[in-house]
C-alpha cells in the first residue's frame, strides 16, 4: 500500500498477466480502478475489509473492464467510465469527459481526455494528493500503442501528462518497465539516468517487485516518448517500439 498526501491510499493489485487495478482509499471511501479481473480485487477488498462505492474504467479494453459487473454486484458500486465509450463498455452508471464534476471523498477529481490508445481514452487526476490514473496512455519509461488514434493525437495527450506537477504519482496499467527501459536504452544509449533507472528496476523485477507509481519527474528524465520534442520524432519513436 502507498500512502499519499492527504491520507489518501492507493493499494496495487497485479492481475492477469501483466496489469495492475487500484484500490483507492481515503477517510474510508473506496474506489477501484480499471478492475481487468474480478477475483484478486474483491479477495483484496475482503481481506482489508473495504467496500467501494464507484468503479473508474480509463478505457474500453476488457483487461481494464472484464471485472466491473462482479464488483458492481457484489457491491453495488457506481460505475463512472468515458463517455465516448457509452456504447462499447456495458452497465455505466455515470458517463464523464474533460470537465465532467466528480468527486471521491470530498477531493476533486479531474478528467483528461486523452485519446490515442483508444478514441474514449481518459485519465483521473487527483490534484490535491497529486497522482494520476493514467490507464494504458502512459507507462514507466513507455506509452500506450496508437491502437484507434493518430500518433500525432498520443503525443498531444501525453502533453497533458507532461503539464502537471513533477511529483504528481502515476499509476498506470501495466508492469512493461523493464522492457521499455531497455527500448529507452536503445533511443537514448548515454543518458545516465536511463542507465541508473533501469539497474535499478532491473533488480525491482529481479525480486519480482512492481516498480509502480512513477512519478512524471522520472519520466522526464528517461520516458523517451515524453522526451519527444514534436509529434513527428514521436512518431518515429512509437513505430520503433511497436517493431522492438
Ligand atoms: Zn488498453
Amino acid at each position: 500500500m502507498n500512502e499519499q498526501l492527504n491520507g489518501t491510499n492507493v493499494i496495487l493489485v497485479p492481475i492477469l498477466s501483466d496489469n495492475y487495478s487500484y484500490i483507492l482509499e481515503k477517510n474510508g471511501d473506496v474506489a477501484v480502478i480499471d478492475p481487468g479481473q474480478p477475483e484478486p480485487i474483491i479477495n483484496e477488498l475482503k481481506n482489508r475489509d473495504l467496500t467501494p462505492s464507484i468503479i473508474l474504467n480509463t478505457h474500453h479494453h476488457s483487461d481494464h473492464i472484464a471485472g466491473n459487473k462482479a464488483i458492481m454486484d457484489q457491491y453495488g458500486a457506481t460505475l463512472i467510465a468515458p463517455e465516448k465509450d457509452f456504447h462499447r463498455i456495458p452497465d455505466i452508471d455515470i458517463s464523464v469527459k474533460e470537465g465532467s464534476p466528480l468527486t471521491f471523498s470530498s477531493e476533486k477529481i479531474q478528467i483528461l481526455e486523452t485519446p490515442g490508445h483508444t478514441n474514449g481514452h481518459i485519465c483521473y487526476y487527483l490534484p490535491e494528493s497529486k497522482i494520476i490514473f493514467a490507464g494504458d496512455l502512459i507507462f514507466a519509461m513507455g506509452c500506450g500503442r496508437a491502437f484507434e488514434g493518430t500518433p500525432e493525437e498520443l503525443f498531444n495527450s501525453l502533453q497533458k501528462i507532461k503539464a502537471l506537477p513533477l511529483e504528481t504519482q502515476i499509476y498506470c496499467g501495466h508492469e512493461y518497465t523493464l522492457a521499455n527501459a531497455e527500448f529507452c536504452l536503445s533511443i537514448e544509449p548515454d543518458n545516465v539516468d536511463l542507465i541508473a533507472r533501469h539497474k535499478i528496476v532491473k533488480q525491482y523485477r529481479d525480486n519480482n517487485l512492481p516498480t509502480i507509481p512513477t512519478t512524471l519527474e522520472e519520466e522526464l528524465k528517461t520516458n523517451v516518448f515524453l522526451r519527444a520534442e514534436n509529434a513527428s520524432t514521436f512518431a518515429d519513436i512509437r513505430a520503433k517500439k511497436d517493431n522492438f
